[in-house]
């Protein structure tokens, strides 16, 4: 780490890891400004949102002012300064691009019972975003999604995003949030001694296989739940919900006292 670089790098979800227990997030935030003010912490909101949602939480939300964000599920990195409209990061955008045709994945949802497709803006050219709480058996009908681009031998190009028993995304095999953590990283030349990632469901699972120091809040999905069993990872699996569980990990990992 150079001198100059911030010592603490926090990658967080926002719903219902920051949000949902308003008094929490007023105090983290509260704490999270004082760091980055001194220069201490890089401050990652990694979402599933896009952009003008993160945006219009910073008023509303009380969501704490970040470094950088992560949207639509780790398809889309955008750096200060923030404003609605700006354009994503190119060089993640067109890495990204490569390998995926968005035409193919919906191909795979072809014929399965009670699909719903998300609203249009969350189904970008990276991106295709369905509701399959209206399937007979939502988890089977996901686990179908996988077992066919697997079959398709397309398994490396894709990659099945399954939260909160109601959403799926099928988005490039490159994206997902913590392989775009990790790239804006190298982006930016940022070393810090200690990374933590902070998460509720599924798709924050790939944050916590990237790295080995996350927070799990107690309101967690149980997509998160095989993570009790990840031996060689430090995870903290917080007693306390939303930004309350946020804040006890911090401590937990000596981001705060
Ligand atoms: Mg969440």
């Amino acid at each position: 780490m150079t001198s100059d670089q911030p010592q603490w790098v926090l990658a967080t979800d926002i719903d219902n890891t920051l949000t949902g227990d308003e008094p929490a997030l007023r105090e983290l935030r509260q704490e999270l400004d004082v760091m980055r003010r001194a220069g201490e912490l890089f401050l990652i909101l990694s979402t599933g949102r896009r952009l003008e949602d993160v945006l219009s939480g910073f008023e509303r939300e009380g969501l704490p002012e970040p470094d950088a964000i992560i949207a639509q599920v780790g398809t889309e990195i955008y750096l200060p300064p923030f404003s609605s409209g700006i354009a994503p990061l190119a060089a993640w955008k067109e890495r990204l691009q490569r390998d995926f045709s968005r035409g193919r994945a919906l191909g795979f949802l072809d014929g399965i019972e009670g699909v719903e497709m998300q609203l249009p803006e969350f189904n970008t050219a990276l991106k295709v975003s369905v509701f399959l709480d209206k399937a007979p058996d939502p988890h089977t009908a996901a686990e179908r999604v996988v077992r066919r681009i697997e079959e398709a031998d397309a398994s490396g190009e894709h990659r099945v995003l399954w939260s909160s028993g109601r959403d799926l995304d099928i988005i490039p095999e490159a994206a997902g949030k913590g392989n775009a953590i990790r790239y804006l990283l190298e982006y930016l030349d940022l070393n810090p001694d200690r990374l933590i990632v902070a998460g509720d469901s599924g798709n924050d699972l790939s944050m916590f296989e990237a790295f080995p120091c996350g927070i799990v809040v107690a309101n967690a999905q149980p997509e998160l739940h095989i993570l009790r069993e990840a031996a060689d990872s430090e995870h903290f699996f917080a007693s306390a919900k939303c930004a309350g569980g946020v804040v006890e990990g911090l401590r937990h990992f000596g981001l705060l006292a």
